[in-house]
Protein backbone atom coordinates (compact mmCIF):
# COMPACT_ATOMS: atom_id res chain seq x y z
CA UNK A 1 0.00 0.00 0.00
CA UNK A 2 1.39 3.34 -0.53
CA UNK A 3 0.53 6.18 1.47
CA UNK A 4 1.33 10.11 0.24
CA UNK A 5 1.61 12.53 3.09
CA UNK A 6 1.52 16.42 2.32
CA UNK A 7 1.71 18.97 4.77
CA UNK A 8 3.96 16.87 7.12
CA UNK A 9 6.50 19.92 8.23
CA UNK A 10 3.69 21.63 9.44
CA UNK A 11 2.34 22.24 13.39
CA UNK A 12 -0.20 19.02 12.79
CA UNK A 13 1.77 16.83 10.26
CA UNK A 14 5.46 17.23 12.38
CA UNK A 15 2.95 15.76 15.68
CA UNK A 16 1.39 13.08 13.33
CA UNK A 17 4.82 11.93 12.07
CA UNK A 18 6.52 11.81 15.80
CA UNK A 19 3.37 9.91 16.79
CA UNK A 20 3.60 7.29 13.50
CA UNK A 21 7.52 6.73 14.41
CA UNK A 22 6.88 6.02 18.07
CA UNK A 23 4.07 3.63 17.52
CA UNK A 24 6.06 2.05 13.89
CA UNK A 25 3.26 2.76 12.06
CA UNK A 26 5.52 3.26 8.73
CA UNK A 27 6.28 -0.58 8.90
CA UNK A 28 3.26 -1.17 7.34
CA UNK A 29 3.31 0.89 4.19
CA UNK A 30 5.26 2.40 1.45
CA UNK A 31 5.64 6.45 2.68
CA UNK A 32 5.65 9.02 -0.15
CA UNK A 33 6.43 12.65 1.43
CA UNK A 34 4.53 15.81 -0.77
CA UNK A 35 5.78 19.19 -0.53
CA UNK A 36 4.47 22.22 -1.94
CA UNK A 37 6.46 24.57 -1.31
CA UNK A 38 10.12 22.25 -1.95
CA UNK A 39 9.76 19.57 -4.43
CA UNK A 40 12.95 18.05 -5.61
CA UNK A 41 14.49 18.19 -2.23
CA UNK A 42 15.71 15.36 0.03
CA UNK A 43 13.30 14.51 2.58
CA UNK A 44 15.12 15.63 5.82
CA UNK A 45 14.07 13.33 8.13
CA UNK A 46 15.47 9.95 9.05
CA UNK A 47 12.54 7.64 9.94
CA UNK A 48 13.02 3.64 10.05
CA UNK A 49 11.13 1.79 7.64
CA UNK A 50 11.36 5.18 5.09
CA UNK A 51 13.78 4.95 2.21
CA UNK A 52 15.72 7.96 1.55
CA UNK A 53 13.22 10.00 -0.46
CA UNK A 54 13.24 13.23 -2.79
CA UNK A 55 10.18 15.49 -2.14
CA UNK A 56 7.41 14.85 -4.73
CA UNK A 57 5.05 17.88 -5.70
CA UNK A 58 2.14 18.16 -3.99
CA UNK A 59 0.47 19.66 -6.83
CA UNK A 60 0.98 17.26 -9.49
CA UNK A 61 -2.17 14.83 -9.71
CA UNK A 62 -0.98 12.49 -11.41
CA UNK A 63 1.88 11.56 -8.98
CA UNK A 64 -0.57 11.88 -6.42
CA UNK A 65 -2.48 9.58 -7.78
CA UNK A 66 -0.19 6.81 -7.23
CA UNK A 67 -0.94 6.36 -4.20
CA UNK A 68 -3.71 4.31 -2.69
CA UNK A 69 -3.62 7.03 0.72
CA UNK A 70 -3.28 10.30 0.72
CA UNK A 71 -2.44 11.67 3.91
CA UNK A 72 -3.19 15.37 4.57
CA UNK A 73 -2.26 18.29 7.29
CA UNK A 74 -1.50 20.69 4.86
CA UNK A 75 -4.72 23.13 5.37
CA UNK A 76 -7.67 23.74 3.73
CA UNK A 77 -6.85 25.80 0.74
CA UNK A 78 -4.64 22.70 -0.40
CA UNK A 79 -7.68 20.36 -0.04
CA UNK A 80 -9.98 23.16 -1.86
CA UNK A 81 -7.53 23.12 -5.10
CA UNK A 82 -6.44 19.47 -5.07
CA UNK A 83 -9.14 17.40 -4.14
CA UNK A 84 -11.50 17.75 -6.66
CA UNK A 85 -9.20 17.76 -9.29
CA UNK A 86 -8.21 14.37 -8.18
CA UNK A 87 -11.08 13.26 -7.83
CA UNK A 88 -11.94 14.26 -11.32
CA UNK A 89 -9.59 12.39 -12.49
CA UNK A 90 -10.96 9.18 -11.42
CA UNK A 91 -8.62 8.77 -8.28
CA UNK A 92 -10.54 6.29 -6.43
CA UNK A 93 -8.05 6.27 -3.20
CA UNK A 94 -8.64 7.10 0.42
CA UNK A 95 -8.27 10.73 1.42
CA UNK A 96 -7.35 11.55 5.33
CA UNK A 97 -6.90 14.85 6.09
CA UNK A 98 -6.91 17.77 9.35
CA UNK A 99 -8.55 20.34 7.02
CA UNK A 100 -11.96 21.77 7.67
CA UNK A 101 -13.11 21.62 3.87
CA UNK A 102 -14.99 18.17 3.37
CA UNK A 103 -15.89 18.17 7.07
CA UNK A 104 -19.61 18.45 6.52
CA UNK A 105 -19.62 16.76 3.18
CA UNK A 106 -22.29 14.39 2.47
CA UNK A 107 -19.89 11.76 1.52
CA UNK A 108 -16.84 12.59 4.28
CA UNK A 109 -16.97 10.60 7.65
CA UNK A 110 -15.50 12.58 10.44
CA UNK A 111 -13.09 10.53 12.59
CA UNK A 112 -12.91 10.35 16.09
CA UNK A 113 -12.35 6.42 16.53
CA UNK A 114 -13.16 6.31 20.81
CA UNK A 115 -16.11 7.94 19.96
CA UNK A 116 -17.53 7.03 16.66
CA UNK A 117 -15.32 3.72 15.92
CA UNK A 118 -18.21 1.93 14.61
CA UNK A 119 -19.41 5.04 12.29
CA UNK A 120 -16.01 4.96 10.75
CA UNK A 121 -16.44 1.04 10.09
CA UNK A 122 -19.59 1.85 8.67
CA UNK A 123 -18.30 3.84 6.08
CA UNK A 124 -15.61 1.89 5.20
CA UNK A 125 -17.79 -0.67 4.52
CA UNK A 126 -20.26 1.11 2.50
CA UNK A 127 -17.37 2.67 0.22
CA UNK A 128 -16.31 5.93 1.79
CA UNK A 129 -13.73 7.35 0.69
CA UNK A 130 -12.52 11.00 2.46
CA UNK A 131 -11.75 10.52 6.32
CA UNK A 132 -11.77 13.82 7.86
CA UNK A 133 -10.41 14.71 11.33
CA UNK A 134 -12.89 17.56 13.04
CA UNK A 135 -12.72 20.10 14.72
CA UNK A 136 -9.76 20.51 17.44
CA UNK A 137 -12.05 21.77 20.61
CA UNK A 138 -14.78 19.40 19.13
CA UNK A 139 -12.67 16.50 19.39
CA UNK A 140 -10.87 17.35 22.68
CA UNK A 141 -14.24 18.09 24.45
CA UNK A 142 -15.82 14.78 22.59
CA UNK A 143 -12.97 12.69 24.22
CA UNK A 144 -13.84 14.14 27.19
CA UNK A 145 -17.75 14.11 27.89
CA UNK A 146 -18.80 12.42 24.87
CA UNK A 147 -19.73 9.66 27.22
CA UNK A 148 -22.36 11.61 28.31
CA UNK A 149 -23.59 12.68 25.18
CA UNK A 150 -23.79 8.50 24.75
CA UNK A 151 -25.61 8.03 27.47
CA UNK A 152 -28.26 10.29 26.49
CA UNK A 153 -27.75 12.81 29.19
CA UNK A 154 -27.26 15.86 27.76
CA UNK A 155 -29.96 18.44 26.70
CA UNK A 156 -27.27 21.29 26.10
CA UNK A 157 -23.92 22.38 26.04
CA UNK A 158 -22.18 25.82 25.69
CA UNK A 159 -18.43 25.81 25.74
CA UNK A 160 -15.86 28.51 26.34
CA UNK A 161 -12.74 27.87 25.20
CA UNK A 162 -9.35 28.99 25.54
CA UNK A 163 -7.31 27.84 22.38
CA UNK A 164 -3.45 28.28 22.14
CA UNK A 165 -1.58 30.10 19.98
CA UNK A 166 -0.28 26.54 18.19
CA UNK A 167 -3.86 26.06 16.95
CA UNK A 168 -3.30 28.75 14.22
CA UNK A 169 -0.13 26.67 12.54
CA UNK A 170 3.49 26.89 12.76
CA UNK A 171 3.59 30.75 11.86
CA UNK A 172 1.13 31.66 14.69
CA UNK A 173 3.33 30.43 17.50
CA UNK A 174 6.61 31.21 16.14
CA UNK A 175 4.87 35.11 15.89
CA UNK A 176 3.90 34.54 19.50
CA UNK A 177 7.37 34.00 20.62
CA UNK A 178 8.83 36.90 19.05
CA UNK A 179 6.13 39.11 20.27
CA UNK A 180 6.94 37.92 23.70
CA UNK A 181 10.73 38.59 23.02
CA UNK A 182 10.22 41.90 22.23
CA UNK A 183 7.72 42.67 24.92
CA UNK A 184 10.28 41.26 27.40
CA UNK A 185 13.07 43.29 25.76
CA UNK A 186 11.14 46.91 25.98
CA UNK A 187 10.93 46.22 29.59
CA UNK A 188 14.26 44.01 30.41
CA UNK A 189 16.53 47.30 31.94
CA UNK A 190 13.17 48.22 34.15
CA UNK A 191 12.91 44.63 35.60
CA UNK A 192 16.99 44.44 36.47
CA UNK A 193 17.06 47.67 38.35
CA UNK A 194 13.51 47.74 39.38
CA UNK A 195 13.77 51.49 39.93
CA UNK A 196 10.46 52.06 37.29
CA UNK A 197 7.32 51.81 39.33
CA UNK A 198 5.20 48.79 38.26
CA UNK A 199 2.33 51.19 36.58
CA UNK A 200 5.59 52.46 34.72
CA UNK A 201 6.52 48.81 33.22
CA UNK A 202 2.58 48.36 32.54
CA UNK A 203 2.57 51.16 30.59
CA UNK A 204 6.12 50.52 28.99
CA UNK A 205 4.42 46.75 27.78
CA UNK A 206 1.48 48.51 26.40
CA UNK A 207 3.57 50.93 24.63
CA UNK A 208 5.32 48.08 22.61
CA UNK A 209 1.89 45.85 22.26
CA UNK A 210 0.95 48.97 20.26
CA UNK A 211 3.88 49.89 17.87
CA UNK A 212 4.05 46.42 16.70
CA UNK A 213 4.63 46.62 12.97
CA UNK A 214 2.15 44.74 10.28
CA UNK A 215 4.95 42.21 10.05
CA UNK A 216 4.77 41.37 13.47
CA UNK A 217 1.42 40.38 13.90
CA UNK A 218 0.71 38.87 10.16
CA UNK A 219 -0.96 35.80 11.77
CA UNK A 220 -3.04 37.13 14.26
CA UNK A 221 -3.26 40.71 13.25
CA UNK A 222 -3.34 42.01 16.64
CA UNK A 223 -0.86 41.61 19.21
CA UNK A 224 -1.38 37.69 20.77
CA UNK A 225 1.47 38.23 23.95
CA UNK A 226 0.02 39.74 27.20
CA UNK A 227 -3.26 39.40 24.97
CA UNK A 228 -6.30 37.26 23.86
CA UNK A 229 -8.81 37.55 21.06
CA UNK A 230 -11.71 36.67 21.33
CA UNK A 231 -12.64 35.42 17.29
CA UNK A 232 -11.42 32.44 15.54
CA UNK A 233 -11.57 32.24 12.29
CA UNK A 234 -13.66 33.58 9.70
CA UNK A 235 -17.10 35.80 10.64
CA UNK A 236 -20.35 34.28 9.52
CA UNK A 237 -21.66 37.93 9.45
CA UNK A 238 -24.22 36.72 12.00
CA UNK A 239 -22.69 37.03 15.13
CA UNK A 240 -20.46 33.88 15.55
CA UNK A 241 -17.48 32.89 14.13
CA UNK A 242 -16.82 29.79 11.90
CA UNK A 243 -14.56 28.02 14.85
CA UNK A 244 -18.12 28.58 17.39
CA UNK A 245 -20.51 27.34 13.92
CA UNK A 246 -18.51 24.23 13.98
CA UNK A 247 -18.73 23.18 17.47
CA UNK A 248 -23.07 22.68 16.94
CA UNK A 249 -22.60 21.15 13.43
CA UNK A 250 -19.11 18.89 13.97
CA UNK A 251 -20.42 17.66 17.18
CA UNK A 252 -24.03 16.29 16.14
CA UNK A 253 -22.43 14.78 13.05
CA UNK A 254 -20.06 12.71 14.98
CA UNK A 255 -22.94 11.98 17.29
CA UNK A 256 -25.21 11.06 13.54
CA UNK A 257 -27.03 13.37 13.77
CA UNK A 258 -28.14 16.34 11.25
CA UNK A 259 -27.13 19.77 12.96
CA UNK A 260 -30.19 21.32 11.04
CA UNK A 261 -32.61 19.38 12.26
CA UNK A 262 -33.35 21.31 15.35
CA UNK A 263 -35.31 18.96 16.87
CA UNK A 264 -32.79 16.00 16.68
CA UNK A 265 -29.91 17.74 17.19
CA UNK A 266 -28.24 18.77 20.69
CA UNK A 267 -28.18 22.41 20.97
CA UNK A 268 -24.14 23.11 21.60
CA UNK A 269 -22.83 26.27 21.95
CA UNK A 270 -19.32 27.82 21.54
CA UNK A 271 -17.84 31.17 22.66
CA UNK A 272 -13.94 30.76 21.15
CA UNK A 273 -11.17 32.76 22.29
CA UNK A 274 -7.45 32.36 21.41
CA UNK A 275 -4.98 32.86 24.16
CA UNK A 276 -1.13 33.09 24.03
CA UNK A 277 -0.10 29.64 25.34
CA UNK A 278 1.83 27.40 23.21
CA UNK A 279 -0.31 24.11 22.57
CA UNK A 280 -3.39 22.47 24.40
CA UNK A 281 -6.98 23.90 24.24
CA UNK A 282 -9.21 24.51 27.50
CA UNK A 283 -12.69 24.64 27.58
CA UNK A 284 -14.82 25.82 30.47
CA UNK A 285 -18.04 23.93 30.11
CA UNK A 286 -21.49 24.38 31.18
CA UNK A 287 -23.53 20.92 30.64
CA UNK A 288 -27.53 21.39 30.65
CA UNK A 289 -28.31 17.54 32.20
CA UNK A 290 -31.78 16.21 31.35
CA UNK A 291 -32.13 14.66 34.65
CA UNK A 292 -30.37 15.27 37.71
CA UNK A 293 -27.79 12.50 38.18
CA UNK A 294 -24.96 12.30 41.30
CA UNK A 295 -21.46 13.38 40.59
CA UNK A 296 -20.31 10.42 41.21
CA UNK A 297 -22.48 8.87 38.46
CA UNK A 298 -20.83 11.57 36.50
CA UNK A 299 -17.41 11.11 37.21
CA UNK A 300 -18.10 7.32 36.48
CA UNK A 301 -19.13 7.69 33.15
CA UNK A 302 -16.70 10.30 31.74
CA UNK A 303 -13.55 7.98 33.70
CA UNK A 304 -14.93 4.78 32.14
CA UNK A 305 -15.20 6.34 28.53
CA UNK A 306 -12.12 5.70 27.66
CA UNK A 307 -8.22 5.45 28.51
CA UNK A 308 -7.10 9.02 27.78
CA UNK A 309 -9.41 10.60 30.31
CA UNK A 310 -7.74 11.75 33.17
CA UNK A 311 -9.83 12.97 35.89
CA UNK A 312 -8.77 15.90 37.80
CA UNK A 313 -10.59 16.27 41.83
CA UNK A 314 -11.82 19.30 42.30
CA UNK A 315 -9.46 20.89 44.18
CA UNK A 316 -7.10 23.71 44.18
CA UNK A 317 -4.30 21.89 44.33
CA UNK A 318 -5.10 19.31 41.98
CA UNK A 319 -6.24 21.69 39.22
CA UNK A 320 -3.91 24.14 39.28
CA UNK A 321 -1.02 21.24 38.77
CA UNK A 322 -2.99 18.26 36.70
CA UNK A 323 -5.66 20.71 34.75
CA UNK A 324 -3.23 23.12 32.54
CA UNK A 325 -2.05 23.12 29.00
CA UNK A 326 1.43 22.66 30.84
CA UNK A 327 0.18 19.81 32.15
CA UNK A 328 -0.83 17.72 29.01
CA UNK A 329 0.88 18.88 26.69
CA UNK A 330 2.57 16.67 24.30
CA UNK A 331 0.46 13.60 25.91
CA UNK A 332 -2.78 12.30 24.94
CA UNK A 333 -4.27 13.05 28.38
CA UNK A 334 -7.77 14.53 28.63
CA UNK A 335 -7.72 16.49 31.45
CA UNK A 336 -11.80 16.66 32.88
CA UNK A 337 -11.84 18.39 36.23
CA UNK A 338 -13.79 21.54 37.92
CA UNK A 339 -16.49 18.92 37.63
CA UNK A 340 -19.36 20.24 39.88
CA UNK A 341 -23.23 21.24 40.59
CA UNK A 342 -23.47 24.75 39.37
CA UNK A 343 -26.24 27.49 41.64
CA UNK A 344 -28.62 27.04 38.12
CA UNK A 345 -29.80 23.96 39.51
CA UNK A 346 -28.86 20.19 40.29
CA UNK A 347 -29.18 19.67 36.30
CA UNK A 348 -26.60 21.61 36.05
CA UNK A 349 -23.10 20.78 35.87
CA UNK A 350 -19.55 22.46 35.69
CA UNK A 351 -16.38 21.48 33.86
CA UNK A 352 -13.07 22.32 32.78
CA UNK A 353 -11.64 20.09 30.09
CA UNK A 354 -7.58 20.35 28.43
CA UNK A 355 -6.31 18.62 25.93
CA UNK A 356 -3.66 18.31 23.10
CA UNK A 357 -5.37 19.93 20.39
CA UNK A 358 -2.57 18.81 18.18
CA UNK A 359 -2.77 15.53 19.59
CA UNK A 360 -6.53 14.23 19.50
CA UNK A 361 -7.39 17.09 18.74
CA UNK A 362 -5.58 17.00 15.21
CA UNK A 363 -3.02 14.13 14.14
CA UNK A 364 -4.19 11.09 16.57
CA UNK A 365 -7.69 10.34 14.96
CA UNK A 366 -5.89 10.97 11.41
CA UNK A 367 -3.12 8.26 12.60
CA UNK A 368 -6.08 5.82 13.60
CA UNK A 369 -8.10 6.63 10.68
CA UNK A 370 -5.20 4.98 8.29
CA UNK A 371 -4.39 1.89 11.03
CA UNK A 372 -8.67 1.37 10.07
CA UNK A 373 -7.78 2.02 6.17
CA UNK A 374 -4.47 -0.61 6.26
P1 LIG B 1 0.94 24.82 9.59
O1 LIG B 1 1.78 24.56 10.79
O2 LIG B 1 0.80 26.23 9.14
O3 LIG B 1 1.49 23.89 8.41
C1 LIG B 1 0.89 23.86 7.12
C2 LIG B 1 1.97 23.98 6.05
O4 LIG B 1 2.55 25.28 6.09
C3 LIG B 1 3.17 23.07 6.22
O5 LIG B 1 2.88 21.78 5.79
C4 LIG B 1 4.21 23.75 5.35
O6 LIG B 1 3.99 23.38 3.99
C5 LIG B 1 3.85 25.24 5.48
N1 LIG B 1 4.74 26.03 6.36
C6 LIG B 1 4.97 27.33 6.17
N2 LIG B 1 5.80 27.83 7.11
C7 LIG B 1 6.13 26.81 7.92
C8 LIG B 1 6.97 26.70 9.07
N3 LIG B 1 7.63 27.74 9.59
N4 LIG B 1 7.06 25.50 9.68
C9 LIG B 1 6.39 24.44 9.20
N5 LIG B 1 5.59 24.49 8.11
C10 LIG B 1 5.44 25.67 7.46
O7 LIG B 1 -0.56 24.31 9.81
P2 LIG B 1 -1.12 23.24 10.85
O8 LIG B 1 -1.41 23.90 12.14
O9 LIG B 1 -0.26 22.04 10.84
O10 LIG B 1 -2.57 22.94 10.22
C11 LIG B 1 -2.73 22.08 9.10
C12 LIG B 1 -4.21 21.79 8.94
O11 LIG B 1 -4.70 21.14 10.10
C13 LIG B 1 -5.09 23.06 8.78
O12 LIG B 1 -6.14 22.79 7.90
C14 LIG B 1 -5.64 23.27 10.17
O13 LIG B 1 -6.85 23.97 10.18
C15 LIG B 1 -5.82 21.84 10.62
N6 LIG B 1 -5.82 21.68 12.06
C16 LIG B 1 -4.85 22.30 12.80
C17 LIG B 1 -4.85 22.12 14.18
C18 LIG B 1 -3.82 22.81 15.05
O14 LIG B 1 -3.96 22.75 16.26
N7 LIG B 1 -2.81 23.46 14.48
C19 LIG B 1 -5.83 21.32 14.79
C20 LIG B 1 -6.79 20.68 13.99
C21 LIG B 1 -6.76 20.86 12.63
P3 LIG B 1 5.19 23.02 3.00
O15 LIG B 1 6.13 22.08 3.68
O16 LIG B 1 4.53 22.40 1.82
O17 LIG B 1 5.81 24.37 2.73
Amino acid sequence: MKVGFVGWRGMVGSVLLDRMVQEEDFKNFEAKFFSTSEPGQLFNRKIKFVRDTILLDAFDVECLSECDVILTCQGSSYTSAIHPKLRKSGWNGFWIDAAKTLRMDDDSTLVLDPVNHLAIEMALNNGVKNFVGSNCTVSCLLMAIGALFKEGLIDWVSSSTYQAASGGGAGHILELLKQMGAIHQSVESDLKTLTNTILEIDKKVLDQQNKFSDDEISCFQVPLAGNLIPWIDHDMENGISLEEWKGHAEINKILGKNHLDKLNSIPVDFSCVRVGTMRCHSQSLIIKLNKDISLNEVEGLIQSANKWVNLVANTREETIHNLTPMSVAGTLTIGVGRLRKLSFGSDYLGAFTIGDQLLWGAAEPLRRALKYLI
